[in-house]
């Protein structure tokens, strides 16, 4: 298949890394040279450009946007005047249902994803090979989406060994304002609480001490400060839920503590230890 790419970061160049060991043709788009040329040396793309126009050159059949979240529906208005409606566009970006709206009237041919994967860094260098494996790679068709442009979609997840899941664009971003966007929140919090620490010597050791446990809470809060600050903008309602309940949640595990309600905090501690098993896998 012929497969455009614009955004050649860590979700288009992982992307375009698997897909081309696939067997598919790859034309990335970015919008640095020097991105472009990374791109094709690491073997993600076999064309690369920095003009998004040079996609209509060339027979692609599907797009990925995999631009930062606020370029994603500019980029489909510009590739709209180019390119035929036999065209199937999608996105990759961490929100739905505002982007899913808007880029249905742009381009009819138009199917939001949302591949659950990632890591901490940013740029075609930060892009690796089976990123997505073994990871969900959210859906959000319409009732009106071409149940053709779902399989084509689906045939190219399922090369990256990704689960696809078929989710409604709003469902889907509550449910990730609890497990993505609330917990790069409340990382960034943890950090930030922690850097704090008004004594120097005691700041010191808690950095020279931190390990496993603090390296895996504050993970996704020491990651791309573009994306976190465009998760909150663009999911602001849900993710403000999200934090309030969570407020409600940290305020009686303080209540508890001031009290010495060691009962109730080992009665909450024993639920949370049953609850996390229904998460994920
Ligand atoms: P990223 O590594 O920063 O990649 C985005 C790339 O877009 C940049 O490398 C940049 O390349 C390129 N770009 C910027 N402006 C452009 C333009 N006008 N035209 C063409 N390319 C342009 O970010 P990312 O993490 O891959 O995120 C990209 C998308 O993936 C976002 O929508 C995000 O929501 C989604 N996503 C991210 C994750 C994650 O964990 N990171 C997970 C799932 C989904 P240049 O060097 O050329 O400027």
């Amino acid at each position: 298949m012929q497969i455009g790419i614009v955004g050649l970061g860590l979700i288009g160049g992982s992307l375009g890394l698997d897909l081309l060991q696939c067997g598919h043709t790859l034309h990335g788009v970015s919008q640095k040279l020097p991105t472009c040329e990374a791109a094709l040396a690491r073997g993600a793309v076999h064309t690369a450009s920095t003009d998004l126009r040079s996609l209509a050159d060339r027979p692609v059949e599907v797009i990925f946007i995999c631009t930062p979240i606020p370029l994603v529906l500019p980029t489909l208005e510009a590739l709209a005047q180019w390119l035929p409606p036999s065209v199937l566009i999608t996105d990759v970006a961490s929100i739905k249902g505002s982007i899913v709206t808007a880029a249905i009237s742009l381009w009819p041919n138009f199917v939001g994803g949302h591949p659950m994967a990632g890591t901490e860094s940013q740029g075609i260098q930060a892009a690796v090979r089976h990123l997505f494996q073994d990871r969900p790679y959210v859906l959000t068709p319409q009732s009106d989406t071409s149940p053709a442009s779902i399989e084509q979609l689906r045939g190219l997840i399922q090369d990256l060994q990704a689960r696809v899941i078929l989710a409604d664009p709003f469902t889907h971003d509550q449910a990730v304002a609890w497990i993505s966007h609330l917990p790069v929140m409340i990382s960034a919090s943890l950090i930030a609480a922690c850097s704090r620490e008004s004594q120097s010597e005691v700041l010191q050791l808690a950095q020279k001490l931190a390990s496993s446990g603090f390296r895996d809470t504050s993970r996704v809060g020491g990651g791309n400060p573009d994306l976190g600050t465009a998760m909150a903008q663009y999911n602001r309602q849900a993710l403000l839920q999200a934090l309030n309940t969570y407020r409600q949640e940290l305020e009686e595990v303080i209540h508890y503590i001031e009290n010495q309600s060691w009962s109730d905090l080992h009665q909450l501690l024993q639920i949370t230890h049953r609850e996390r098993q229904t998460f994920g896998e």
